[in-house]
């Protein structure tokens, strides 16, 4: 009999997981708290890059976080009684960002991003939803051109990976982008990207697929996971146990709360984030935006969707489990204005999501230690919706038992100890 797999978490890493799983002819089923795409995996800013390799945390950061943090539109907010819940996970994001690890973190981020665009378009393919990955630029905007620098490390690793830049100038940039502001004069294009017309429509249509191919989705919270002693795990849901033969974690920024137990005695504590984003959408923009533009002053992206203009970014750090502040969306109606000043902001939706953040920027993908038939695939920070296809094909042959063709060496959970 085929192995019956349970993957908790239909964001976009759990679904492709699923996909990949049936291709190999394992039972699936995929469970969920929400309908599936609706976390993360729905709201963000939609970037697929082959070449993303530069974490979040790099060196001299820290200069600009103060600064950051008052101003009120700033890219990042802390709500200060987290404080003493988020200042472990805040020195060690500090500290991953030294000089002498990058190379690594850069090589293992572009490991998994790669292929992105291929995987995305072999697996819509047939599913009528093939147009939702458009061909993109990624526009990073600069108000004055001397701010240019490719000798700054971040363009560095791109070039030492051979990532195609290229610098233009004024004219270039309202040619390729006619409704930006006059005040941005230059610009670095990051060239062969795509970008989601609807990250969540993705999802969704990747979820018909699944299901197409005998994949279940069942609608529940898990609360808790233990191991069975005949083999095998059951799961403890809001509307009693399922037992399966092996379980994949791909439940975002809830996983390491999930796996806590579990945890304890390898003596491992995973430092996961909740690096909440927000976005907004402006519906009835009257303008179009042609590629994902990175504002590289406010640092947010704007793309144009399905459902209007998209604005998306900020970190803000407030737990798990707080309610979302809104305000932090709607900074995004003078934000866009003052990239875009033509553009309509009347009747924006707004909307908040939690990246799964590690220090490193690095997901955890593979075996649970000291555990059989349990694994990892979380963590995946600001570019899960770029790295899920290349994940959910990863894990689906490990599941499998069969060798994948990527080091997992860096995304190893063990790196916590
Ligand atoms: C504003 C913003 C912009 C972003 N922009 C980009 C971008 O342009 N490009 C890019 O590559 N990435 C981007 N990201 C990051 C990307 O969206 C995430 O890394 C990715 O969606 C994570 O996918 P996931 O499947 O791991 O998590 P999620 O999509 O969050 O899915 C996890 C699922 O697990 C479920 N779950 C959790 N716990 C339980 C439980 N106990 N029981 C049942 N279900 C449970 C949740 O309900 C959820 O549906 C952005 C994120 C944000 C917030």
């Amino acid at each position: 009999m085929a192995k019956q797999v349970t993957i908790v978490g239909a964001g976009i890493v759990g679904i492709c997981t699923a996909v990949y799983l049936r291709e190999k002819g394992l039972a699936v089923e995929v469970v969920d708290r929400d309908p599936p795409a609706e976390g993360a995996s729905h709201g963000n800013a939609g970037v697929v890059s082959p070449w993303t390799c530069v974490p979040q945390s790099m060196p001299g950061l820290w200069r600009s976080v103060p600064r950051w943090l008052l101003d009120p539109e700033g890219p990042i907010a802390l709500r200060w009684p987290y404080l003493p819940s988020f200042l472990p996970w805040a020195i060690k994001f500090l500290r991953a960002g030294n000089v002498a690890e990058l190379p690594q973190i850069a090589d293992a981020m572009k490991a998994l991003n790669r292929p992105n665009i291929e995987l995305y378009r072999q697996l819509l393919q047939g599913t009528g939803s093939e147009h939702l990955i458009s061909d993109s630029f990624y526009v990073h905007i600069y108000r004055d051109p001397a701010e240019i620098d490719l000798k700054q490390l971040g363009w560095q690793l791109r070039l030492d990976r051979d990532v195609p830049l290229e610098v233009v100038d004024d004219g270039a940039l309202h040619e390729l982008e006619p409704a930006l502001s006059p005040r941005y004069k230059a610009a670095v294009l990051i060239k062969s990207q795509a970008r989601a017309l609807s990250p969540g429509g993705v999802g969704k249509a990747l979820v018909a697929k699944a299901q197409d191919m005998g994949a279940v989705f069942r609608q529940t919270g898990v609360n808790r996971i233990a191991p069975q002693e005949s083999g095998g795990w059951r799961l403890q849901t809001d509307d009693g146990e399922i037992t399966s033969d092996k379980v994949v974690i791909a439940a975002g920024a809830w996983s390491a709360r999930l796996l806590a137990p579990l945890l304890e005695q390898s003596g491992l504590n995973l430092p996961l984030e909740a690096e909440r984003g927000y976005h907004l959408i402006l519906q009835q923009p009257g303008i179009t935006v042609n590629n994902s533009i990175m504002d590289t002053e406010s640092k947010f992206v704007a793309s144009s969707m399905l459902a209007g203009v998209r604005c998306a970014g900020t970190a803000e750090f407030a737990g798990l489990d707080a309610a979302p502040n809104y305000r932090r969306a709607e900074i995004f109606k003078g934000l866009a204005k003052r990239l875009f000043p033509d553009i309509n902001t009347d009747d924006p939706v707004e909307w908040m999501g939690s990246r799964p953040s590690f220090p490193d920027s690095l997901p955890c993908i593979g075996t649970v230690p000291g555990q059989r038939d349990l694994f990892a695939a979380f963590g995946h920070s600001h570019y899960g919706f770029g790295m899920a296809p290349n994940t959910g094909r990863i894990t689906a042959a490990l599941v499998a038992g069969e060798p994948t063709d990527v080091d997992l060496t860096p995304y190893r959970m063990a790196r916590f100890k």
